[in-house]
């Protein structure tokens, strides 16, 4: 089934992780349930905790109860404003009207500390380099890992920036975001060039670690980089666009 059929005539879904990324459950309402070929279900709701994949962020997994039914959410996905979960019965059957939501902390909240990490780097890369260089991915699964567009700085200043991020880390910085405007994202962010890559079907977020220009961004972060761990670069590689910076953040 294609999303975009799926999502036709319902309202954009309320963002809640946007709000707050700590949240773990809520409640909400079941505006569509459609079965697929697989015995699983597609389940739009009015309002979703669950971060569906998009921004180098996987998928958010977790549960959907409601009266007599249960549901175990393998992902979610996104399609024109609205968040699409999909996944297996676990008991009763899902029906549209009040249930609640739950996702699993442990692969949400590695997901936060390794996505503010991977912020904080592009920040602490473009302080060693004296210029922002432009990031063209990043994944923060199982491997995290950003890239960027043209030639890879030295190993000395990768090491640099390395040093700075942990440093900043020891120190700790709030990180807080609001919804703007879109006539107001090119005179806040003087260092992004590539604004025509932002998405058009959702708010626009400006992310702010505090003593940073803000970053364009709709993912989860935490509330302060002290909670990202130690972070830890990886061997660097060339990749199609330029090169990629594989790291890892230990609690
Ligand atoms: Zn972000």
């Amino acid at each position: 089934m294609k999303l975009a059929d799926l999502v036709r005539g319902l309202p954009a879904t309320r963002l809640l992780y946007q709000d707050d990324s700590y949240l773990r459950e809520t409640s909400c309402t079941l505006l569509r349930v459609e079965p697929d070929e697989r015995r699983a279900y597609y389940v739009i709701t009015d309002q979703s905790i669950f971060h569906p994949k998009s921004g180098g962020q996987p998928s958010d997994i977790g549960r959907i109860t409601g009266d007599s039914f249960a549901l175990e959410v393998k992902k979610a996905m996104f399609s024109e404003g609205v968040v699409i979960h999909w996944g297996k019965i676990v008991e009763g059957e899902v029906h549209t009207g009040p249930a609640n939501l739950s996702i699993d902390w442990g692969p949400r909240y590695r997901y936060m500390r390794r996505h503010t990490a991977a912020h904080l780097f592009d920040s602490c890369l473009a302080a060693v380099m004296g210029r922002r260089l432009e990031s063209t991915d990043s994944w923060v699964g199982d491997d995290s890992y950003v890239g960027y567009r043209g030639a890879s700085p030295n190993i000395e200043q990768l090491r640099t920036a390395e040093k700075m991020e942990n440093e900043l880390i020891e120190k700790g910085a709030d990180v807080t975001a609001r919804v703007v405007e879109r006539n107001e994202i090119a005179s806040l962010l003087t260092e992004f060039p590539s604004l025509d890559r932002l998405p058009t079907d959702k708010g626009l977020r400006i992310v702010t670690i505090e003593g940073f220009q803000g970053i364009p961004c709709g993912g989860t972060h935490v509330r302060n980089i002290s909670e990202i761990g130690r972070f830890q670069l990886k061997p660097i590689s060339p990749s199609d666009k330029g090169f990629r910076v594989d790291f890892d953040t230990v609690p």
